[in-house]
């Protein structure tokens, strides 16, 4: 039997460390495992901190980004892939949205809907983060998110707080705040 081939989008995050360095060398090392061809990344925005408490101008920004791959793995072989590269790169899990190395999710396992106690699919909060949007829709700007529509409209409903790589020097004047998300 031949595989299916599904298209996926992951989302990458990083806030400690080298953050560029590392949602880098997990691109690469993802692109080239097994199951998984066509990986495209997208250009890396800088973002503020999300905490339980909502966004932290004070915590270390993050970097994040999304890529489009092709997989023959199952949701799940996929999701053990992706923990193993955060593993790899020092990942842990403390608090819930604590600082961390590297976070990478699966945003969309082509149409599928997966809900069970390790996998949620399509990620529930990607409608809602300006941080996975933008770089999504500067890689496609005809971006659909299953269940909630155009990235466009998404983006344009939550407002885009994200700044391009280098420019978040000096910090932004007071007023600026992000929106809250
Ligand atoms: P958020 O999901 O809100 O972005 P997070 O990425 O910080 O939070 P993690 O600590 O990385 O959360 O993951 C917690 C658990 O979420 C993982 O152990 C994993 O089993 C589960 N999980 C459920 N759905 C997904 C998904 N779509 N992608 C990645 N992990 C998922
Ligand atoms: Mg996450
Ligand atoms: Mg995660």
């Amino acid at each position: 039997m031949i595989a299916q081939v599904v298209p996926v989008l992951l989302a990458f995050g990083a806030n400690l460390g080298d953050r560029g360095e590392t949602i880098r060398a997990a691109q690469d090392e993802l692109s080239a495992a097994p199951g998984i061809s066509g990986f495209v990344a997208s250009p890396l925005r800088e973002t503020i901190a999300l905490t339980p408490e909502g966004p932290d101008p004070d915590a270390p920004r993050y970097l994040n980004g999304v890529a489009t791959a092709r997989t023959t793995l199952s949701p799940h072989e996929l999701l053990d892939l992706v923990q193993r590269v955060e593993a790899a790169h020092g990942r842990t899990r403390e608090v819930r949205w604590g600082a961390r190395t590297l976070d990478i999710d699966i945003i969309l396992f082509g149409g599928r809907v997966v809900q069970d106690e390790r996998l949620t699919v399509p990620h529930p909060r990607a409608h809602e983060r300006d941080f996975v949007l933008s770089p999504w829709l500067a890689l496609d700007p005809d971006a659909v998110l299953m269940g909630h529509g155009r990235v466009a409209e998404l983006l344009e409903r939550v407002g885009d707080t994200t700044l391009p790589l280098g420019a978040s020097d000096p910090a932004p004047p007071a007023g600026e705040a992000p929106h809250a998300r």
